[in-house]
């Protein structure tokens, strides 16, 4: 589960990473008021999980309350990379001396963590990898080891970070393991004109597995969830928000997950899972479609069902009375192979909506899908 970065900076404030002073608000009036508590001058920050907002435009400085007012209204609503900003954090600025990149991510290929960091972070990070990889230090970290203060000191070393942030080295890592994250990164952490190190952005990926461990925290984070992915859940549906634009149906999650690769394969992106499990009833079928369709960011749907104990005809079924109560907007892609897939398929072709379509192969749907999805 990703987390929202005020919700991800309260979690390195909780292990004594310094961050700036900021609330949270879905109201321009109300971030006004906050802007006048927080001193007048403040940073309006769009809460999404995903990055670049600051490219985006999601990320802006106000100069006084009423320009605070102004700006949250202009952020809020924004579409940012399919995900609708819901919320602002307003935070007092900060004299930036120079921008870092840290991070720790789980390595699974390597059974091991990998710090990443680099002396030249911000907004350019990903060009500076990919330009000059030398700027950007790997360093694998042992679990059972950790980072001790020796191990952050050889970090810094490796990406010319200044010896001030190792003590925020050693406590970043504190997060990841108290909190069981799977990534936690702070992009820019910034030493300011008075000589501190303060984080002012988070990410953090926590640990699903872990959740029983975080009881309390777990519903914090689900309160702020995107409102589809809540009303997926309420309908008992695994739904999870994606960044594309082709909307992915399919049953079984292993499934699902190798329909996402083969979208990405074809040159167009999934924007969303969603695994309508073994037992996909009409009305499953029904909610799933209508959460997907709900997505501005989908410009087509692709339904992938391979029939084992649930036959393709209850699923064609299900497709069939789904089109009955959910008006469909945009062009649906649909596979049927396996268990009873010759009297699903009849079952479609007999229904004949016009935006569906069948294409017998999972790399043929997808390619259409994906075609159909990307040109205008
Ligand atoms: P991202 O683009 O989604 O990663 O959003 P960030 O939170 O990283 O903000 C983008 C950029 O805005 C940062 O790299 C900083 O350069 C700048 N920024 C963010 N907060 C502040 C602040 O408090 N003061 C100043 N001067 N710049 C900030
Ligand atoms: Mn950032």
């Amino acid at each position: 589960m990703d987390l929202y970065e005020h919700q991800a900076r309260e979690l390195f404030a909780d292990h004594g990473i310094v961050v700036p002073r900021a609330e949270v608000t879905g109201s321009p009036k109300q971030a006004r008021e906050i802007a006048r508590r927080l001193g007048g001058r403040v940073v309006v920050k769009a809460q999404v999980r995903t990055g670049g907002r600051g490219k985006a435009g999601g990320v802006k400085l106000a100069a006084d309350p009423a320009d605070a007012e102004l700006t949250a209204r202009q952020i809020l609503g924004m579409d940012i990379k399919g995900h609708t900003v819901h919320t602002v954090m307003l935070a007092r600025p900060v004299d930036i001396e120079s921008e870092f990149y840290v991070s720790y991510v789980l390595d699974r290929a390597a059974g091991r963590f990998l710090a990443i960091a680099s002396a030249e972070g911000g907004m350019e990070i990903e060009e500076v990898a990919a330009t000059r990889p030398e700027a950007v230090a790997r360093v694998p970290v042992d679990p059972a080891e950790g980072v001790t203060p020796a191990v952050a000191a050889r970090i810094a070393d490796a990406a010319g970070l200044p010896a001030r942030t190792v003590d925020v080295l050693v406590r970043l890592w504190d997060v990841l393991v108290h909190e069981d994250a799977l990534l936690v990164e702070v992009n820019p952490l910034v030493s300011t004109r008075d000589g501190q190190i303060m984080a002012l952005d988070g990410k953090v990926t926590l640990d699903d597995n872990a959740r029983f461990r975080h009881a309390r925290r777990g519903d914090e984070a689900d309160a702020g969830h995107d409102p589809r992915e809540a009303a997926a859940a309420a309908k008992g549906l695994h739904y999870v928000k994606l960044d594309g634009e082709v909307g992915v149906i399919g049953n079984g999650a292993g499934l699902v997950m190798s329909t996402l690769d083969v979208v990405a394969g074809c040159g167009a992106r999934p924007a969303n899972f969603l695994d309508i499990g073994g037992g996909a009833s009409a009305q499953v079928m029904a909610d799933g479609l209508s959460v997907v369709l709900s997505d501005p960011a989908v410009k087509s749907v692709l339904v992938n069902v391979f029939g084992g104990i649930t036959a393709c005809d209850a699923v064609a079924d299900g497709i069939v009375r789904a089109l009955g109560t959910v008006r469909l907007t945009k062009p649906l892609v649909v596979r049927l192979d396996g268990n009873n897939a010759e009297r699903g398929r009849a079952l479609l072709d007999e229904r004949a909506h016009p935006l569906v379509e069948q294409v017998t192969t999972m790399d043929g749907a997808a390619s259409r899908a994906a075609h159909l999805a990307t040109t205008p």
